[in-house]
């Protein structure tokens, strides 16, 4: 087939493609690297993916589930959003209420190739390079928000965005923020809170029109039970109950 009738790529790939290759955070690009480099004991036979992580799902979703950044020996090993953290962690925690909602056909999230599929959501972090201890500079989140921005431009039908953690509930207040949507009083990330964008709605960003507040299913939350699956649960029977056809 001639370079004349070939499909042009979605845009949504071209801005993932776009992510993957970013270098704009000098800090977080030698931490992925060095990451995927020295590795982890139980991964020392594997190629980390030490680069970007792009967002990943159903670019007809109406859901876009908000994480902090990808984990050093997670998303920064497999190159897949909330995939592979470890049985039992975050991306296991979070596939299963998202099975349990019906927007996700498996319950577990361990490798690029284990057949995971959303629909109706797309999951995303606010910052896409893993960070040192898990916590990213202002400005590097700032800087990684313009690939969320990107990202959402190619997501024609979103209505919600759900953060998973105060990290995310401020990254996407910003979003909101650079179109001139600013709520005063800042409304205040919670689980099961939620922040309402006020008409009209008119830019890609504006397309959504609530942001909803859930606990990050971090070991550290989930183990001590201030995460629970009922937790999650409730929240996203909400959510769901309220999308718009
Ligand atoms: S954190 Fe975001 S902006 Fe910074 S280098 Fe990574 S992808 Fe680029």
């Amino acid at each position: 087939m001639s370079a004349r009738h070939a499909t042009p790529p979605h845009p949504l790939s071209a801005v993932q493609t776009a992510i993957i290759s970013c270098n704009r955070c000098a800090r977080l690009r030698t931490y992925c690297r060095e990451v995927g480099r020295v590795k982890k004991a139980a991964y020392r036979d594997e190629d980390y993916w030490a680069r970007p992580v792009p967002g990943f799902g159903d670019p007809q979703a109406r859901v876009l589930i908000l994480g902090l950044a990808p984990a050093a020996h997670g998303a920064n090993r497999t190159g897949r959003v909330f995939t592979g953290d470890g049985a039992g962690a975050s991306g296991d925690f979070l596939m299963a209420a998202l099975n349990r909602a019906g927007f996700a056909n498996i319950t577990t999230s361990q490798h690029v190739d284990d057949g995971l599929t959303l629909t109706d959501a797309y999951i995303a972090a606010a910052v896409r390079c893993a960070p040192p201890d898990n916590k990213p500079l202002p400005e590097e989140i700032d800087t990684c928000l313009d690939h969320l921005v990107a990202e959402v431009a190619c997501l024609p039908r979103l209505q919600i965005v759900v953060a998973l953690g105060k990290i995310a509930w401020d990254g996407w207040l910003k979003v909101w923020a650079r179109q001139g949507v600013v709520i005063r009083p800042k409304p205040q990330f919670a689980h099961g809170a939620v922040a309402w964008a006020p008409p009209p709605v008119q830019s890609a960003e504006l397309r959504v029109e609530s942001l909803v507040g859930m606990y990050h299913p971090s070991r550290q939350n989930t183990n001590t039970g201030t995460v629970t699956p009922g937790m999650y649960d409730t929240v996203l029977r909400t959510l769901k109950d309220s999308l718009r056809s």
